[in-house]
């Protein structure tokens, strides 16, 4: 009787993290492309998206740039992106830094989406999560990657998704009955 062998190899993501509502920063439109790349070191195989300020970076196994992102979220505050303190440069208007960008949550930028796998990573709590805040992000990414709406029974094994138009599904018969007829 041991249960909790069962779950000792499966990844359960943790559906209480308690960043997910501050860290997440939900737009009216969600939508993402897989192939932007990292906005530090340009790379496109293995990537991230942080979910308060949609940047993209590389994962831990390149070079590590969405790890990076979301410590110098933690350090800087609010502070992130306004980096761009260009010396003096004479015309002495009101320097009120527009914090418009980074301020939107004011929180540490501690959950992104994986381009590879569609999870999601809180790096607070070091585990995967799930939430609903998530839904969103992850029918974007579904979409992104499969074409197709998630619950689409078409997305099983990831092969090439035949009736991208419709989405209804395609009968089966008549496919096989075109590949019987291509082989006679
Ligand atoms: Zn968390
Ligand atoms: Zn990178
Ligand atoms: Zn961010």
């Amino acid at each position: 009787m041991s249960d909790e062998d069962d779950q000792w190899f499966n990844i359960v993501p943790k559906l209480n993290c308690p960043h997910v509502h501050d860290a997440v920063f939900l737009r009216d439109s969600v939508s993402i492309a897989l192939d932007v790349p990292c906005s530090v070191c340009t790379d496109t195989s293995e990537n991230w998206i942080c979910l308060s300020c949609y940047d993209v970076f590389c994962s831990r196994y390149v070079n590590s740039h969405m790890l990076s992102h979301f410590e110098s979220s933690k350090l800087c505050g609010s502070s992130l992106s306004a980096a761009s303190t260009s010396g003096s440069s004479g015309s002495a208007t009101t320097a009120t830094a527009s914090t418009a960008t980074a301020d939107q949550t004011g929180h540490p930028h501690c959950v992104a989406a994986s381009f590879t796998d569609l999870s999601f990573w809180c790096f607070e709590c070091g585990e995967y999560i799930e939430s609903d805040v998530l839904r969103p992000f992850h029918t974007a990414l579904h979409v992104a990657k499969f074409d197709v709406l998630p619950g689409s029974d078409i997305s099983t094994g990831g092969g090439p998704s035949l009736g991208a138009n419709t989405g209804t599904d395609v009968p089966r018969d008549k496919v096989d009955g075109k590949r019987k007829a291509r082989d006679t």
